[in-house]
């Protein structure tokens, strides 16, 4: 039968893989198909590209855009945790649905469904499948469809043993229950990039705890494939991470710019997402806009701002009074592990605040969009890389190309030769 098995090392970047940091993916970009110009959504967070990776769609269409968003709410812009549980329900609430697009779980339920394990933020593992169509495991969040309690929930620590653990349930349960599409999100090496430098010992020892929860998926697929089953296998990441090396305090700046009108003000809100901010305009302050295109494209701290008008080419619409999304400022400079790529980061409302020196994501910055993905099976010819650019949006039409399954109205398309 065929099926579809997804790994995804949360926040790898990609020049991490090679034989002595990450033997196990080393050896799989050998044999299978690597992507070495895999782009993932903006911004760069695991929410959105959460969301992206579950319906194949951009955010202007799904509607979750990004890790910290608004939403206007009786008339007043209110700001919001993605991360939180009950996040897309309280959205589905205000707007009608939590993601405006069908997931993959819902279109696989009626052939052969779909189980996630997940060990990152509540508010990314329901993103996978808010409505409950398939299985979701996570360890604030496992229930099975229709949002009905499983018997063993899982509970891990988000760290390099939670996902160990959870990675041996994932090939104990998950792929022996062999699902249509079974996915399989590490909360490492993310976790522990914002904690420690990028190169560093620890990240490293994390990296190859990360890398041996990939192989150990790569052995149990073989013993599968062995037994008959044709399957496509996915490993890849989300986003890159870049070196923090300074704060900007947005809603601080605009309002001694005489932008906003003070901190607890809802006329303009500054929603930090890492190294990106995404900037709202309550629809009654109209006349700030070109104020604040102006303020914004002045600014030394930034190097993309995308008007309203733009957010089209990053795959965004200005919905909820979005009207700019900026990159903050990336270089290419060095961090003390010799480790490219560099940001200053939005300091946020509500996550804990990132590590000057430590790993950061959300901009465009050239090591945050470098995100891992190799593919092996049917259509893809192994040890051949393929040059073309591909994107997060590809791998829901990807895979329900292997599985048969329509993906119409997805923006992505299937990679498939
Ligand atoms: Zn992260």
């Amino acid at each position: 039968m065929q099926r579809v098995v997804v790994v995804i090392l949360d926040g790898l970047r990609r020049d991490f893989i090679d034989a002595i940091r990450t033997p196990h993916l080393a050896g799989f970009a050998a044999q299978a198909t690597p992507f070495p110009e895999f782009r993932t959504a903006f911004p760069s967070t695991t929410r959105a590209v959460s969301a992206s990776f579950a319906t194949g769609c951009s955010p202007a269409q799904h509607t979750l855009q990004g890790n910290a968003v608004a939403l206007l709410e009786r008339g007043s812009l209110v700001p919001h945790d993605v991360g939180r549980p009950d996040f897309l329900a309280h959205k589905r609430a205000i707007t009608g649905h939590a993601l405006a697009v069908p997931t993959m779980a819902e279109r696989l339920a009626p052939y052969g469904g779909a189980i996630v394990f997940n060990n990152v933020s509540p508010g990314a593992a329901n993103a996978h499948d808010p409505d409950a169509y398939g299985h979701l495991y996570h360890r604030v969040l496992s229930r099975g469809p229709g949002g009905a309690a499983v018997s063993n929930p899982l509970r891990v620590t988000l760290d390099a043993e939670g996902d160990h653990a959870m990675t041996d349930r994932f090939i104990a349960e998950a792929l022996t229950r062999r699902p249509a599409l079974a996915v399989l999100w590490l909360g490492e090496p993310d976790h522990i990039q914002h904690e420690v430098p990028l190169g560093s010992p620890e990240h490293l020892a994390v990296l190859r705890e990360a890398d041996r929860n990939a192989g150990a998926v790569m052995a149990a697929v073989e013993r599968q494939r062995a037994a008959g089953d044709d399957v496509l296998l996915i490993v890849g990441s989300d986003h890159g991470h870049e070196t923090v090396n300074g704060f900007v305090d947005i809603e601080a700046k605009l309002i001694a710019a005489g932008m906003k009108d003070g901190p607890d003000s809802t006329d303009v809100l500054a929603l930090s997402n890492g190294t990106a901010s995404l900037i709202y305009l309550h629809p009654d302050q109209e006349r700030r806009y070109s104020l604040l295109s102006d303020y914004l494209q002045s600014q030394r701290w930034v190097s993309a701002v995308v008007p309203r008008e733009d957010l089209h080419t990053i795959g965004h619409a200005p919905h909820q009074g979005l009207a700019f999304a900026v990159s903050l400022r990336a270089d290419v400079t060095t961090n003390e592990y010799g480790i490219p790529g560099c940001s200053l980061a939005a300091i946020p409302r509500w996550d804990k605040k990132p590590q000057l020196g430590c790993g950061q994501h959300g901009g465009l910055g050239a090591y945050e969009q470098s995100p891992v993905l190799m593919i092996e099976g049917a259509g893809f010819r192994g040890g051949v890389t393929r040059a073309e650019k591909a994107h997060i949006v590809d791998l829901a039409p990807t895979i329900l190309r292997h599985l048969g399954v329509a993906s119409a109205g997805m923006d992505g398309h299937a990679l498939q030769t």
